[in-house]
């Protein structure tokens, strides 16, 4: 496995790939990799010639307000566990690599980015597209993997794939969760022990807005009322949105009868957290 800093030793590497006819995969982080990031990983080992992790911390997606300079950085121990999963190359640019002085060109993708997520974070999808398109653009991988976790992300990468015409497979891995199901990320951490046992409430939420639909529920706010009271239970929690929605264009909708997503963002003490899962009305 190679470490690099630079874009041109990145094209260097994958220019040899490339001529052993190998299927490249990428995995994007912002680094401090969790099981999540190593889903993610393993499904491009199983699927590609060579696989590419870049670990950046895109200060282009963090706002004023939230946690860029606390953020953890870990590269020693994301490198050991690339190595151990066989990654064949990390790319580790600095900020000055990506965002080079007078850097001033933007992705904005509309409609799928501009709520939930993109009402309570000005700004992130637009560093979020930016970058993704500036990895895709140095990488040109075959397929690029990015989690269910980061539903609305998912959803806006894939836009900006169709609408840009980027010749890149956009793979959705499934949501890895710790054994008691919160969701694994790298904010996680910053979770005292009492906010840790509230941080359940999300997932049990969601459990319960799969049982009512389970149970034949199909109204919209009902089961979204469902996941309210679950998660206002929880003292330590504060909503930021819980929503039941269409799961391809995230608008509202009344009826469940398509396939819809449960999206949480809720704030335990001062951190905030996302979850979702997906309600398929035809397999209950
Ligand atoms: P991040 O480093 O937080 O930007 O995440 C990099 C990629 O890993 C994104 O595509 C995330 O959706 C994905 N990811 C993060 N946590 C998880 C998780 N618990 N399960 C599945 N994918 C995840």
């Amino acid at each position: 496995m190679k470490v690099v800093y630079t874009i041109s030793q990145v094209r260097e590497e994958l220019a040899a790939a490339r001529r052993d006819g190998k299927t490249i995969g990428l995995v994007p982080t912002i680094g401090a990799l969790h099981e999540g990031h190593m889903a993610l990983i393993r499904r491009a080992r199983q699927e590609c010639g060579f696989v590419g992790v870049s670990i950046f911390v895109n200060q282009a997606q963090f706002g004023p307000s939230e946690d860029l300079t606390r953020y953890p950085r870990a590269l020693e121990s994301d490198s050991e566990m690339c190595r151990e999963a066989d990654v064949d190359l990390i790319f580790a640019p600095n900020a000055q690599e990506m965002y080079p002085e007078g850097f001033n060109s933007w992705v904005d993708v509309g409609g799928v980015s501009e709520m939930l997520e993109g009402e309570f974070r000005p700004g992130h999808f637009r560093g979020v597209a930016t970058i993704c398109l500036k990895l895709f653009n140095i990488f040109q991988p075959d397929r690029a993997y990015f989690g269910l976790k980061d539903y609305q992300q998912l959803q806006v990468i894939k836009k900006m794939v169709r609408e840009l015409d980027v010749p890149t497979q956009i793979v959705p891995v499934e949501i890895v969760r710790e054994r008691d199901g919160l969701a694994m990320s790298s904010r996680n951490r910053y979770l005292g022990p009492e906010e840790r046992k509230a941080a359940l409430v999300l997932s049990k939420s969601l459990g319960k807005a799969k049982a009512t639909i389970e149970a034949g529920e199909r109204s919209a706010s009902a089961i979204q009322s469902t996941v309210w009271n679950c998660i206002r239970s929880e003292p330590l929690a504060s909503i930021d949105y819980a929503v039941v929605v269409d799961a391809e264009t995230l608008l509202p909708i009344e009826t469940v009868e398509h396939p819809a997503v449960v999206l949480l963002a809720v704030r335990i003490g001062a951190t905030r957290l996302i979850d979702n899962t997906v309600l398929c009305p035809q397999s209950t």
